[in-house]
């Protein structure tokens, strides 16, 4: 068995930058694609990846901002033909990830919405979401099919809700097992982001060994409880003293302190798992020239004894290492 470890994106927030993908990881496990997130630009990065879309297995999907999952539609429709072999369509690409929220958070006097999007599903989940997307893309399709041979359609994709507790202080999760097939086991809990609610961390553990993707979360202990003793914990990181130098508010930099675990902390929180090696991903700022590499894993490498790595666009772990 072999595992592999390919960042496909690393930059954070929606807007885009010259010199950085969005977020998206894949890990390769005998042959088999799993990718984390579909940022701009993840179905172009698989490809330059060298990876394989008729191996391409699932989705899982931390959250539902768009900067983790714009090119979702991308990453399924683009492959759609090479979808099928001797005996008909392949199996349907899986897609996992958080169900609705209980309720459509609520905002404050300071951050609110104005008008409220579809207000009959204001918050969708991710099988909600992925009928959407097929619901947009009937045209496609529907008619692609007459023009060239098109594998069926309804056996593209099928979507999960996964069923993981809302994330709450007083409480230590049991983490949710996702996937356990074929010698991949999939877990994950749920994590804070802001009034991203739920939002998922998930571990995968092979034969070779164990990568965590901490998704976008503050620092919290049901993330390091399940990142425990991993190999690689693949984490996004923000340096909030860059975003306040360069103009944020204090509402905004507080609202954001709860949304992502700052530079100063990372390396804490792989101290505290106990993991081999941290791996940097979901920059903020998420401009190359804003911060560089040399800084962003020196800076986040404080207080950590294993091997601190600032994760780029391309970048490759095989597992087990050595
Ligand atoms: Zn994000």
């Amino acid at each position: 068995m072999t595992t592999e470890l390919v960042l496909l994106g690393t930059a954070g927030a929606p807007m885009p930058v010259a010199g950085r993908g969005g977020i998206s990881s894949a890990l390769i496990v005998d042959g088999r694609v799993f990718v984390v997130d579909c940022g701009r630009g993840s179905p172009s990065a698989f490809a330059q990846a060298g990876l394989d879309f008729t191996r391409l297995d699932a989705v899982f999907l931390t959250h539902l901002h768009a900067d983790h999952i714009g090119d979702l539609p991308g990453m399924l429709l683009y492959p759609w033909g090479v979808r099928t072999g001797a005996d008909g369509p392949l199996a349907p690409i899986w897609v996992y990830g958080p169900s609705r929220p209980s309720a459509l958070p609520a905002g404050d006097e300071v951050f609110h919405r104005q008008t409220t999007i579809s207000p009959d599903q204001p918050a969708p989940g991710t099988e909600d979401l992925v009928g959407h997307i097929l619901a947009g893309y009937a045209y496609h399709l529907n008619v692609m099919p007459l023009d060239a041979r098109m594998p069926d359609a309804g056996a593209l994709v099928r979507a999960i809700d996964i069923a993981a507790p809302e994330w709450t202080p007083d409480r230590t999760q049991v983490p949710v097992v996702v996937l356990d097939d074929a010698g991949v086991r999939v877990t994950a809990v749920a994590v804070m982001h802001g009034r991203a609610v739920p939002a998922l961390a998930y571990r995968f553990d092979t034969a070779d060994g164990s990568v965590v993707f901490s998704g976008d979360t503050a620092v919290n202990e049901d993330l390091i409880a399940l990142a425990a003793g991993a190999d690689i914990l693949v984490h996004q990181v923000a340096d909030l003293d860059y975003l306040l130098r360069h103009g944020m508010d204090e509402a905004g930099l507080a609202r954001m302190a709860a949304l992502h675990t700052d530079v100063s902390q990372v390396g804490g929180v792989a101290e505290r798992a106990g993991v081999r090696e941290l791996i940097l991903s979901h920059y903020h700022p998420a401009e190359p020239e804003a911060v560089t590499e040399a800084q962003w894993a020196d800076r986040a490498g404080h207080g950590f004894s294993g091997t601190t790595t600032a994760g780029h666009d391309g970048l490759r772990r095989k597992l087990p290492a050595g």
